[in-house]
C-alpha cells in the first residue's frame, strides 16, 4: 500500500511540474490493452464517420467526426504518457486490430445503403464503444486513465443520442444491438418517440399526441 500511495505521489509530482521524471510503467496488461484498443475504436468511429459524412453530407457525422479526433488524441495522449506503443496507422480505414478492420469495411458497406442505413451505423458504432468503455470502467483502470475513459463515454453518450434523435427525425427506431434495451432506453431518455423528439417543448401538442401525455424532451 505504502508503494502504491508513493507512487502515485511521484506520478501527481511529474504531471503537475512538468518534469520529464522517468518511473516504472505502472499500468497492468489490461489496462495497456484496453488503452490500445480504445485508440483504434475510436479510429474506427473517426475513419467510419469521415467516409459516411462524405456520402451523406449530413451535419452530425461532421461534428461528431471532430469529436472522435479528439478522443483519438486522448488516448494517444496516454500512451505518450505512459510510453506505449502506438498502434493507430495514419492512412484512414487501416487497423491493426483485426476485428476492428473488418468492422470498418462491414460498417462502411452498410452505412453506403442508405443515410437511414448510416445512422443506424453510428448508433452502432456508439453503443460498441459505450459497452467497451464501461468495461474498462469496471476494472477501475488508474485515476488519469479513468478520467479519460469517463469523458469519453459522456462523448459516447452524446453521439448515440444524437443518432437516435436523427433516427428518430426520419420516424425510425432504433433496436440496440450491443447494450440491453434497457441500457439503451436509460442513455437516450425512456419517454422518446419519433415523431416528437428533438421537437421544441412549445409544441405542446405532439406530447399529448404521440407519446400519451408524456412532455417532450427537450435535448
Ligand atoms: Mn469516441
Ligand atoms: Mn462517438
Amino acid at each position: 500500500m505504502k508503494t502504491l500511495k508513493f507512487n502515485s505521489a511521484l506520478m501527481l509530482l511529474t504531471l503537475f511540474t512538468g518534469l520529464n521524471y522517468s518511473f516504472a510503467n505502472p499500468l497492468t496488461e489490461n489496462e495497456k490493452a484496453g488503452l490500445q484498443l480504445m485508440r483504434e475504436e475510436e479510429k474506427l468511429a473517426h475513419d467510419v464517420y469521415t467516409v459516411l459524412f462524405e456520402k451523406w453530407q449530413l451535419l452530425p457525422f461532421s461534428n461528431i467526426t471532430r469529436s472522435e479526433s479528439r478522443h483519438f488524441e486522448a488516448i494517444g495522449y496516454l500512451l505518450e504518457t505512459y510510453n506505449l506503443e502506438d498502434p493507430a496507422y495514419e492512412e484512414p480505414g487501416k487497423f491493426r486490430n483485426k476485428e476492428l478492420a473488418e468492422l470498418y469495411d462491414s460498417l462502411v458497406a452498410k452505412g453506403a445503403e442508405s443515410l437511414v442505413a448510416a445512422l443506424e451505423v453510428g448508433a452502432f458504432i456508439e453503443e460498441v464503444d459505450i459497452k467497451d468503455l464501461q468495461e474498462l470502467l469496471e476494472a477501475k483502470p488508474e485515476a488519469q486513465i479513468a478520467t479519460v475513459y469517463e469523458n469519453l463515454l459522456r462523448g459516447s453518450e452524446n453521439h448515440i443520442r444524437a443518432f437516435t434523435r436523427n433516427l428518430s427525425f426520419r420516424d425510425q427506431v432504433y433496436t440496440p444491438k450491443v447494450l440491453s434495451v434497457a441500457a439503451y432506453a436509460e442513455i437516450v431518455g425512456i419517454n422518446q418517440q419519433p415523431a416528437c423528439n428533438g421537437k421544441r417543448m412549445r409544441q405542446r401538442a405532439c406530447g399529448t399526441r404521440n407519446n400519451g401525455g408524456a412532455k417532450c424532451r427537450n435535448r
